[in-house]
């Protein structure tokens, strides 16, 4: 097998050390690819040509209309290859290919909207209180950025620092999860097939340690910006106090989805499904924490039941697979120990909670769909992202005891309810701490629409246009056409 590489100041690069990882199927355990096993020297190397070509001004330089016509060179790029993008993301991931292909429809649209920023958005007049003076806010590139992706949505989170970063004019250092860099390889192919000067976009492979925390702490990259979990983030927020760089963080969350007595029972339902068992719960923003009213929990549940107990497991590339196995055997161990600390606690395991039993699956890292009951919000599987296929329930009686609980979290991520009261609706919209609301919804996201969250679930925003302003610096300029001395210091007679 050929080793997939770095791609460094425009060049297809292999490891200082020579070493190399092997990517693994997480539906079979076969090898699909080997790449290249970076360390903090390659990632120094890395950023050095970022830094190079940052301040030779070569990409920062350009007019906005001209960096916008290769964003919409790649988003074209995105299209023509849309189905092996897709077909890679689900062989890197396990999650059906339908799935992969939601993922490829928003990366092209990211690549889209942040062109038409790119072109557009380049800061403000401002209404100076002096006469004979103008004032006024441009944006500029904050410089090299690290940007550091996690291994669920490998090149849908990629793209959503990628895009606002090269529209604004910065230089990039791409490092995806060590476990699922395929998809990075290829943007950055199509990043190079779009011309894009060398040094703009660098791709560095391998660990976090080493890889990643070299981009965090060197003092050459001015903005790091980070999706992952929350314990790497409060690394690369002390490491990011090296030189002040500016930082942006992903983080993870442990998302309500509360569901009214009022609904529209048979919407919620299934998007109570479709909240936590997409890509096999391994979801930021997954709806793992179902909260329902007293008044229809019982009947919920026993639905709910039912329908996780058909769910069909399996191959993402089968088209007839709802969801597909978890992204590696270390990550089901954590799973598994979650779900053994619920029962521990008094959680009342309904369905799931195993393996399956399917021979065909024995040598994927399967899950089956799993459903507690009786659960509170002291018990850590509430409390915690589990980041599977795991849903638990709470029950509650009243508007008041409901906000109450969802807001008794440290994450702030996103929130949904269902509901057809309008009361309601503006009371919950207002009250839960969460950086995305759904009303009568769940997990929907688009480029136009910030992104992040509230409390330990990150700093900053992606997406929208204040996904860009994170790689924007913004200079005030001020200028007095008819300024005099004022003469305080006196005069030199
Ligand atoms: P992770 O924190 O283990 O790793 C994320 C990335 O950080 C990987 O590329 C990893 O190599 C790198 N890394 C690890 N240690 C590092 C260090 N010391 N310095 C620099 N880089 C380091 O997370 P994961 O397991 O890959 O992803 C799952 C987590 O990501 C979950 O908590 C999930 O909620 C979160 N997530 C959040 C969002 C969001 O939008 N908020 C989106 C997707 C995933």
């Amino acid at each position: 097998m050929q080793t997939k590489k770095m791609f460094i100041n425009g060049k297809w690069v292999g490891s200082e050390s020579g070493e190399t990882r092997e990517i693994i199927n997480p539906y079979n355990s076969e090898v699909i690819a080997v790449v290249s096993e970076g360390s903090a020297a390659d990632s120094q190397k890395a950023i050095n040509a970022a830094r190079k070509a940052f301040d030779s001004g070569i990409w920062s330089n350009l007019t906005g209309i001209e960096r916008a016509s290769y964003l919409f060179k790649i988003n074209e790029l995105i299209l023509r290859d849309h189905e092996e993008l897709s077909r890679l993301e689900s062989l890197d991931t396990g999650k059906t290919v339908e799935e992969s292909r939601w993922d490829m429809d928003g990366i092209a649209d990211i690549f889209k909207y942040y062109a038409f920023l790119a072109s557009d958005d380049c800061g403000y007049i401002i209404d100076s209180p002096f006469p004979d003076t103008s004032s006024k806010a441009v944006f500029e590139p904050v410089g090299v950025c690290g940007q550091i992706s996690p291994w669920n949505y490998p090149l849908l989170q990629a793209s959503w620092k990628m895009a606002p970063a090269l529209a604004a004019g910065c230089t990039i250092v791409m490092k995806p999860s060590e476990i699922t860099p395929l998809t990075a390889i290829k943007i950055t192919e199509l990043c190079q097939e779009a011309g894009i000067p060398d040094g703009v976009v660098n791709l560095v492979l391998g660990p976090g340690i080493g890889v990643g925390s070299e981009l965090a702490e060197s003092n050459d990259v001015d903005l790091i910006s980070f999706t992952g979990g929350i314990v790497t983030g409060k690394k690369i927020m002390q490491a990011a106090a090296s030189n002040v760089k500016k930082i942006a963080l992903e983080l993870g969350g442990k998302n309500p989805n509360i569901i009214f007595a009022d609904c529209d029972f048979d919407t919620a339902l299934d998007f109570a499904l479709n909240a936590v068992f997409f890509h096999a719960g391994q979801i930021c923003s997954a709806g793992a924490r179902l909260m329902v009213e007293d008044k229809i929990h019982d009947q919920f549940v026993s639905e709910l039941k039912k329908r996780i107990e058909k769910i069909k497991i399996g191959s993402g590339f089968d088209d007839s697979t709802q969801m597909g196995p978890l992204i590696s055997e270390e990550h089901r161990s954590k799973i598994e120990d979650y779900v053994k600390l619920a029962i521990k606690e008094g959680a009342v395991l309904e369905t799931g909670g195993k393996r399956p039993d399917d021979e065909n699956l024995k040598n994927g890292f399967f899950y089956l769909p799993t459903l507690f009951t009786n659960c509170t919000a002291d018990m850590e599987i509430v409390k915690e992202e589990s980041f599977g296929p795991v849903i638990t329930v709470e029950k509650f009686s009243s508007d008041k005891e409901a906000l109450k609980l969802a807001n008794n979290t440290e994450y702030g991520l996103s929130a949904g309810f269902w509901t057809n009261s309008p009361a309601r609706i503006d009371k919950f919209s207002k009250g839960l701490r969460f950086g995305t609301i759904w009303v009568n919804d769940f997990n929907v996201y688009y480029p136009k629409a910030p992104w992040g969250g509230y409390k330990q679930s990150g700093i900053g925003r992606e997406l929208g246009r204040e996904g860009f302003g994170e790689y924007c610096e913004i200079k005030h300029i001020f200028q007095n056409f008819s300024n005099k001395p004022m003469n305080w210091f006196g005069t030199s007679e």
